[in-house]
């Protein structure tokens, strides 16, 4: 019988993996902290939970898709949380971006009740988590995963068993560095092309296929000459995570250079009230800086 999932934070990501977790056909309770959001849900099949714990003693396994490290330990530990529901031998998932130290802490009092957990951070944005597209980076026990290996099929398609607890964060924030690195990449390239007279277009037109391409320019360059802010990933949520990696990188002494300077340039945006337009207007920060504009060609 399949197991009975629980799902925790229906926000522009949980929204859409626990509709696919339904669709998958497993029986699913759902809870979101502002309740009208499980409305579409329950429509379409899932069981309202009255809280995490209550969603926890309602299934096997509790996936959990929320802000923030202190909103998971206050899903999980907190008075209402998930701990207080769990019986001995089920398993949470979860699926949100945090502190891999965090993580670990909440693995060990999970432990002590004897309740399993893994860390399953995604990428692949809001349209990954609606189509079952996202890729899944998994810390924890490796019989665990396999027994969850269902319910990320039914969320994802790059599904990777990285190490113990923690080390699916730690492979996400691996990640977020190398998406803010390309970006600032960039956008610097793209102010070069601005003074150098050149036309935008034709310049990404000429080296979007070359060694120099990369995800982020292929999607973003052309935002960017449309001056096209619209977030795929907010430079709030951005923020977050890259706040995440320099507390990691802080406590295991690795030298984040890029990632430090890209941190402090979208502060100065989010000073601006710039925090929910997309990552990539990142070259607002240089533009600032070096007085000109991308300027479309007419
Ligand atoms: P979101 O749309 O802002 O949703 C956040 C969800 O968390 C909402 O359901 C919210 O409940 C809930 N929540 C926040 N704090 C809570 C608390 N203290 N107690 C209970 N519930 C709480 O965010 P999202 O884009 O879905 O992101 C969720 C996670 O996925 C984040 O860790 C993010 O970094 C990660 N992620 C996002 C993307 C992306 O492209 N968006 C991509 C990869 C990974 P309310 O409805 O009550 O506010």
């Amino acid at each position: 019988m399949a197991e009975r999932i629980g799902f925790i934070g229906l926000g522009i990501m949980g929204r859409g993996m626990a509709a696919n977790l339904l669709k998958a056909g497993f029986p699913l309770t759902v809870w979101n902290r502002t309740t009208t959001r499980m409305q579409e849900l329950v429509a379409e099949g899932a069981h309202a939970g009255a809280s995490p714990a209550d969603v926890a003693e309602r299934s096997d396994i509790v996936v959990i898709c929320v802000s923030d490290t202190p909103d998971v330990q206050e899903v999980i530990l907190g008075e209402r949380g998930v701990i207080h529901g769990a019986r001995p031998g089920s398993l949470v998932i979860d699926c949100s971006t945090i502190s891999p130290k965090a993580t670990r802490e909440i693995a060990d009092k999970l432990a002590e009740r004897g309740v399993f957990m893994l860390d399953a951070p995604v990428s692949g944005g809001s349209e990954g988590a609606a189509k079952g597209t996202l890729s899944i980076m998994v810390g924890g026990e490796a019989e665990q995963f396999a027994r969850a290996l269902p319910v990320f099929q039914a969320m994802g398609k790059t599904i990777t068993h990285v190490g113990g607890h923690g080390a699916g964060q730690t492979v996400k924030l691996v990640n977020q560095v190398l998406v803010v690195g390309n970006c600032i990449a960039m956008c610097e390239a793209l102010m070069f092309a601005q003074a150098g007279g050149v036309d935008l277009r034709k310049t990404y037109d000429a080296i979007s296929q070359g060694a120099a391409g990369s995800w982020m320019f292929t999607h973003r360059a052309p935002q960017i000459i449309a001056r096209d802010w619209r977030p795929g990933f907010t430079i709030d949520l951005q923020q977050k995570d890259l706040r995440l990696v320099l507390e990691a990188a802080d406590e295991l002494g690795a030298p984040v250079l890029i990632t430090s300077l890209v941190f402090q340039l979208y502060r100065t945006l989010q000073a601006r009230g710039l925090g929910n337009e997309g990552n990539h207007a990142l070259i607002k920060a240089l533009e600032h800086l070096a007085g000109f504009q991308i300027e479309p060609a007419s």
